[in-house]
């Protein structure tokens, strides 16, 4: 561009009006960004987030203690201990995951025969403390309870293809 249409185009603050413009034009587009964290996006079923341990409807631990998820995790981030219970049914006495290890591969859930440890939708868990992101057997059952509609409906979708 030549010295002349240069300076007229600085006169005639062309820049400033090519920016406007192009404001101007992205103001209708349909919008690309979200108000996250009062909107959220889509996720997939398949999405590996906070874990839980689920429950049956009638209220009983799912979990039957084969220690399969322990033995597959690859960060060894699983720990378990179980015995039977008067009834003769086997059950964990502890479960804890150290979620500072856990690298979210998705195996315990594919490893579990039961459907009861397995990986939600929650990915807002962020603590301030490493403390907070030891879970045990207490917090994981929680977990379990309070996102059992969503995780259900997950493994539902997900069926077909397992
Ligand atoms: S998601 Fe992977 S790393 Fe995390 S606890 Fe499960 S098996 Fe271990
Ligand atoms: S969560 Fe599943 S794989 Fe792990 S010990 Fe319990 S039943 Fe076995």
């Amino acid at each position: 561009m030549g010295f002349i249409s240069k300076s007229i185009r600085t006169v005639v603050l062309g820049e400033l009006i090519t920016g406007m413009a192009l404001t101007l034009n992205y103001m209708f587009r349909r919008k690309v960004t979200i108000n996250y964290p009062y909107e959220k996006g889509p996720l997939s079923p398949r999405f590996r987030g906070e874990h839980a341990l689920r429950r049956y409807p009638n209220g009983e631990e799912r979990c039957i203690a084969c220690k399969l998820c322990e033995a597959i995790c690859p960060a060894q981030a699983i720990t378990i201990e179980a015995e039977p219970r008067d009834d003769g049914s086997r059950r964990t006495t502890r479960y804890d995951i150290d979620m500072t290890k856990c690298i979210y591969c998705g195996y315990c859930e594919e490893a579990c025969p039961v459907d009861a440890i397995v990986e939600g939708p929650n990915f807002e868990f962020a603590t301030e403390t490493r403390e907070e992101l030891m879970y045990d057997k207490t917090k994981l059952l929680a977990n379990g309870d309070r996102w059992e509609i969503e995780l259900g409906e997950r493994l539902k979708q997900d069926a077909p293809y397992r």
